[in-house]
C-alpha cells in the first residue's frame, strides 16, 4: 500500500500560523463550555470511527491492528474526552494578604503554540498535545511524524465535522528538519510541545531556549525492569513480556534493561526466553500476531545494526536476534524476532543506547544497592518498574530511581492526571492533567489592594 503527503515548508507553516492569528482572537475567548462541547464532539467521532482510524493506524505503522483497536484509537479519544471536561474544572490559585490585599492567578491561553509527535504511537501521542492545548484557549499548529501521517489527517476532517472553528488546529505534514524546524523557529509560536528522539529534542531546545519560548520536551528512554526474588512470579513474567516487547519495543516506556536478582536469574532467563519464543510474529492484520512490523526500512535497519553491536560488544543472543519473512501479503516487510540478551555490562553501548525496538538485555544484581546503581547508569530516566512483595523495599527503590515514572507490580497502569515526563536526557517538563493545562497557558498574577 503507498501513498502521497505533502511535504511543507516554511512557507506554509507561515500560512498556517496566518490563519491561527486569526483564529485565535475569538477561540481565546470563546466559553470554556463550548470548547468542552466540541473537544468532546471530536471524541464521540473518534470513537464512532474506530474501525477505519485503527486500520489506518496500523497500514501506517505497522502494529497489529488489535492493539490500534484496543489501546491508540481509544486513547486518542480519551484524550479529547479527558482535556474537554478537564477545562471545566479548571481553577486558579488566589492568595489573600489578610486584610492588606488579595492576589488572584489568571491563566490565560499562550497564543499559537506548536506541537510535534512522534511515529510510535501516531494519534495516541498526537491528540495527547493537540487536546490540552485547544482545551486552554489556543490555536495550534501540529505536525504529526512524516512516517505515520495519515491518523492526523483523518481528525482534521473529524475536527472540521465536530465543529472546531477554521484556525484553530492547522495540521501541517512535513518532515522534521523542514517542516518541524519551521514551527520550532516561528516567531509566532509561543510554545512547543515535543514528542520524539533525545537527538531532537537538544536540536529543538537550542533553536527555541534563546527564544524563550516555551519547551515541553518528552524524549528517549532506556528504562530499568527491576525484578527482586520476592515477585509475585507470574504477573512479573506475564507483565515483563508485554513490557519488553508491546508494539515491537517501539514504546518510550518499554522496559528494555532487565536487571533481575541473582537467585532468580536462571529460572527467569528459562522462562522469559521460552515466552518470548512463543511470540508470534506475523502480517498485524492477523489476530492472533503479537509482534507486528517495524515502522520502517530505515528503523528496520538501525534495530539490526544495534543488534550487530551486541553481537561484537560479546553479547549472547539468548533468542531471536534475526529478521522474519512471514508468509503472504507480508514477505517482503520489516519483521524482527524478539530478541533477548546477555552477558553485556553497563557501560556497553547496547545498554546505554535507545534500541527502540523489540531487543532487551539481561543483567543480575545481588544487592538493592547494585540493583539501583544499575537501573541509575544511563543518561536517561524516563520511566522504571520495580517487583517485589516487600512494599517497604519497593517504595525505597522508587524513590532513589532517576525516572520520572515508576510502576511498582505492574506496567503502563496510566492515569491522564499523573505527571507524565522524563528526568535527565529523557526530557523537560510534566505533560498530563493540570500539568498540562499549566504549560499551555501564561500565569499572570493580580493584586489588588483592599
Ligand atoms: P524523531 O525525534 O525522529 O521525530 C519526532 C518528531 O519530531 C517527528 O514529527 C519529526 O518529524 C520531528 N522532528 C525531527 N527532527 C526535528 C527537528 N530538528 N525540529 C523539529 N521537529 C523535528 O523521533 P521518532 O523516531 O519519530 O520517535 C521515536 C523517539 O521518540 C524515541 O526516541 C522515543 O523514545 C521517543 N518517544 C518519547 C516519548 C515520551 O513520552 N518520552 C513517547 C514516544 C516516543
Amino acid at each position: 500500500m503507498s501513498g502521497q503527503v505533502p511535504d511543507s515548508n516554511e512557507k506554509d507553516v507561515n500560512i498556517a500560523v496566518e490563519a491561527a492569528k486569526k483564529a485565535f482572537t475569538s477561540w481565546s475567548v470563546t466559553p470554556a463550555e463550548e470548547r468542552f462541547r466540541i473537544l468532546n464532539r471530536i471524541a464521540e467521532l473518534i470513537d464512532a470511527s474506530l474501525d477505519d482510524l485503527a486500520l489506518a493506524e496500523t497500514n501506517d505503522n505497522g502494529k497489529p491492528l488489535w492493539l490500534s483497536r484496543k489501546v491508540d484509537i481509544p486513547r486518542a479519544s480519551a484524550n479529547f474526552r479527558f482535556f474537554a471536561t478537564g477545562i471545566m474544572h479548571f481553577a486558579t490559585e488566589s492568595h489573600s494578604m489578610e486584610d492588606k490585599a488579595v492576589n488572584y492567578t489568571l491563566r490565560q491561553p499562550l497564543g499559537i503554540v506548536g506541537c510535534i509527535s512522534p511515529w510510535n504511537l501516531p494519534l495516541y501521542l498526537f491528540t495527547w498535545k493537540i487536546a490540552p492545548a485547544l482545551a486552554a484557549g489556543n490555536c495550534v499548529i501540529a505536525k504529526p511524524s512524516e512516517v505515520t501521517p495519515v491518523t492526523a489527517f483523518l481528525l482534521s476532517k473529524i475536527c472540521q465535522e465536530a465543529g472546531l472553528p477554521p484556525g484553530v488546529l492547522n495540521i501541517v505534514h512535513g518532515t522534521g528538519n523542514i517542516t518541524g524546524e519551521a514551527i520550532v523557529k516561528h516567531p509566532g509560536i509561543k510554545a512547543i510541545s515535543f514528542t520524539g528522539s533525545t537527538r531532537a529534542g537538544e536540536r529543538i531546545a537550542a533553536i527555541a531556549a534563546p527564544k524563550f519560548k516555551k519547551l515541553s520536551l518528552e524524549l528517549g528512554g532506556k528504562n530499568p525492569n527491576i525484578i527482586f526474588a520476592d515477585c509475585d512470579w507470574e504477573n512479573m513474567m506475564r507483565t515483563s513480556i508485554q513490557s519488553s516487547f508491546s508494539n515491537q519495543g517501539e514504546i518510550c516506556l518499554c522496559g528494555s534493561r532487565i536487571l533481575v536478582e541473582e537467585s532468580i536469574y536462571e529460572k527467569f532467563k528459562t522462562e522469559f526466553v521460552e515466552r518470548t519464543k512463543a511470540l508470534t510474529v506475523a502480517d498485524p492484520l492477523e489476530e492472533n500476531t503479537r509482534q507486528g512490523a517495524i515502522v520502517s526500512k530505515v528503523h528496520f535497519d538501525k534495530i539490526m545494526r544495534c543488534i550487530d553491536t551486541a553481537r561484537q560488544e560479546g553479547g549472547r543472543i539468548l533468542c531471536g536476534g534475526h529478521s522474519v519473512r512471514p508468509e503472504g501479503r507480508c514477505a517482503n516487510g520489516y519483521f524482527i524476532q524478539p530478541t533477548v540478551i546477555e552477558g553485556l555490562g553497563p557501560e556497553c553501548h547496547t545498554n546505554q543506547e535507545e534500541v527502540f525496538g523489540p531487543v532487551v538485555t539481561l543483567q543480575s544484581f545481588r544487592t538493592e544497592d547494585e540493583a539501583l546503581h544499575l537501573a541509575n547508569a544511563t543518561q536517561y530516566g524516563l520511566s522504571a518498574t520495580i517487583w517485589t512483595q516487600d512494599i517497604s523495599k519497593a517504595n525505597r527503590v522508587a524513590a532513589k530511581v532517576e525516572s520520572g515514572i515508576i510502576w511498582i507490580n505492574c506496567w503502563l497502569l496510566r492515569d491522564l492526571r499523573t505527571p507524565f515526563g522524563g528526568m535527565k536526557s529523557s526530557g523537560v517538563g510534566r505533560e498530563g492533567g493540570w500539568e498540562a493545562l499549566r504549560f499551555f497557558t501564561e500565569a499572570k498574577n493580580i493584586c489588588v489592594q483592599l
